[in-house]
């Protein structure tokens, strides 16, 4: 395993949990970083699991010591990775991938320029606000104005699509979990036919599927 480094950002309620825990129990040797964040859990979220649940005095003071390979705020709650997540992973000479937003996308890509990116897109806005609508229903909140921020977030983080180098559009789940996959292992040099896959995902190259979703924000 070379020790590479996948950045995975997508707008809150894209689907990306369910597509990146996938994509680990398909594929072997890639770590999931944990973060930590000061929102509080949902559902049925547990510590240490989906993330470390800490206090804002306690995140701040590991700003302070400087324990975060990145950190942001987003929505009013910070969330960081923290630095000894690669080193582990390079330590044990595996791969990484991070779940992080747009803003700890690019300070993870100043510290690691060879980072690999991927920006993972709704089908269109439609299709957001229907699975933010759904998912708050079951969180028992009624938020509009929660629902109206994340669509404005996302509008906001779409037009940063170019600054990654692969984005795939979370449309038929099974097929953004092949080609989340095929990027994966046509980035490690897996011969299995993925390159071609995984190249059909380039920003530089953007499919037509890829222009239509972002036509649509
Ligand atoms: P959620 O609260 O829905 O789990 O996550 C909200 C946003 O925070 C998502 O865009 C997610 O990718 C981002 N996020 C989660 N962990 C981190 C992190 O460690 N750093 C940064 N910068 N963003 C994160």
């Amino acid at each position: 395993m070379a020790g590479l480094l996948f950045i995975v950002s997508a707008p809150s309620g894209s689907g990306k949990s369910t597509l990146v825990s996938r994509v680990r129990s398909l594929v072997e040797g890639l770590e999931f970083s944990i973060s930590y964040t000061t929102r509080q859990p949902r559902g049925s979220e547990t510590d240490g699991c989906e993330y470390h649940f800490t206090s804002r005095e306690a995140f701040e003071s590991m700003i302070a010591r400087e324990e975060f390979l990145e950190w942001a705020e987003v929505f009013g709650n910070y969330y960081g990775t923290a630095r000894s997540a690669l080193d582990h992973a390079r330590a044990m000479g595996k791969d990484l991938l991070l779940d992080i937003d747009v803003q700890g996308a690019l300070q993870v890509k100043k510290h690691v320029p060879e980072a690999v990116s991927v920006f993972i897109l709704p089908p269109s806005p439609e299709v957001l606000e229907r699975r933010l609508r759904m998912r708050s229903e079951a969180e028992h909140v009624t938020a509009q104005e929660v629902i109206e921020r994340r669509l404005a977030e996302a509008r906001r983080e779409v037009t940063r699509v170019n600054e990654y180098q692969y984005a795939l559009v979370n449309d038929v789940l099974d097929e953004a979990v092949a080609e989340l996959r095929g990027i994966v292992l046509a980035q490690r040099g897996s011969g299995d036919g993925v390159a071609e896959l995984a190249a059909s995902c380039r920003t530089g190259e953007p499919s037509a599927r890829l222009l239509q979703a972002l036509a649509s924000f």
